[in-house]
């Protein structure tokens, strides 16, 4: 199993949306895929409709206090998706995973068990550097860096990039690569880039080599109705804006094979 945390420190970067869309993508791929909800807000798991009110959620999987199937829901219309849902109670998990002491190796080791039953697992993280995010970079293969193609987007990158670099280099709990940085809300008026975006993506390619900086995702409404649909942006007829996601799977397809 690959696990490719989707991490980005700062609110509305654009993670949620690439869990659910890469998720979904990489589960039409006939890949079991698992998504794992490890924001409290719980977006992914309102989005992919699995219900907010059902237990056991992430939390009590992280404690081990419940079978690790009951954990594990299928996605319901969608082959091949399984998701470990969120809800609001998560918030506690920062203050378990602390008292633990091991936060960094702890979900790492939870996933373990499931390594043969999925290809692939996405874990939608939440913007603050809590303990859940730490325990998410410790578990990762692979980290996928949405950022807005703003000004605060590429803070929101950097601070990712220093706590990569700080788990991986010093204090040597994560073994994760970067996988690419994804621009979000890439803004174009005709054929003319904004400003800001070019500004921002070429800063972004700076920081961490441009060879790193994926197709980006373009600012478009087009994705909140695909979101607020349940459906893919091929399924409605603009394939061409799921392009980000196409290179996304054929990345993913080179690392499982
Ligand atoms: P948070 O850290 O708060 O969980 P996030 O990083 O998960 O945020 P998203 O929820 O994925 O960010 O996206 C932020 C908002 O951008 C959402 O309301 C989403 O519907 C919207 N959005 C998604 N795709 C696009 C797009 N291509 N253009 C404009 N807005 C978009
Ligand atoms: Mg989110």
């Amino acid at each position: 199993m690959l696990t490719l945390a989707i991490v980005s420190l700062s609110g509305g970067q654009g993670k949620t949306t690439c869990a659910l869309f890469l998720g979904k993508r990489l589960a039409k791929e006939g890949w079991p895929t698992l998504v794992v909800d490890a924001d409290p807000q719980h977006n992914l798991t309102t989005y992919l409709e699995a219900k907010v009110d059902q237990q056991p959620t992430l939390l009590e999987f992280l404690k081990k206090a419940v079978e690790l199937s009951e954990a594990i829901y299928p996605v319901d219309g969608k082959d091949n998706l399984y998701i470990i849902p969120s809800d609001d109670a998560l918030d506690a998990a920062n203050e378990y995973l602390a008292s633990s002491g091991a936060a960094a190796i702890l979900l790492k080791r939870r996933l373990e068990v499931l390594k043969d039953t999925f290809k692939v697992c996405l874990i939608d993280a939440p913007p603050q550097r809590s303990q859940i995010c730490l325990s998410i970079v410790g578990a990762a293969d692979y980290l996928l860096i949405p950022a807005e193609a703003t000004v605060k987007g590429y803070g929101s990158l950097v601070r990712s990039i220093d706590l990569w670099k700080s788990m991986r280099d010093e204090l040597k709990v994560s073994e994760a690569e970067l996988l690419g940085v994804l621009p979000f809300r890439d803004r174009w008026i005709g054929l003319t880039q904004s400003k800001e975006s070019q500004l921002s993506v070429t800063a972004m390619g700076e920081e961490v080599g441009r060879e790193f900086i994926l197709p980006s995702i373009r600012e478009s409404e087009r994705y909140k109705q695909a979101i607020n649909q349940g459906k893919l942006l091929s399924e409605m007829g603009f394939g061409d804006l799921e392009y980000p996601f196409d290179v996304l799977v054929d990345l993913i397809k080179g690392l499982i094979n």
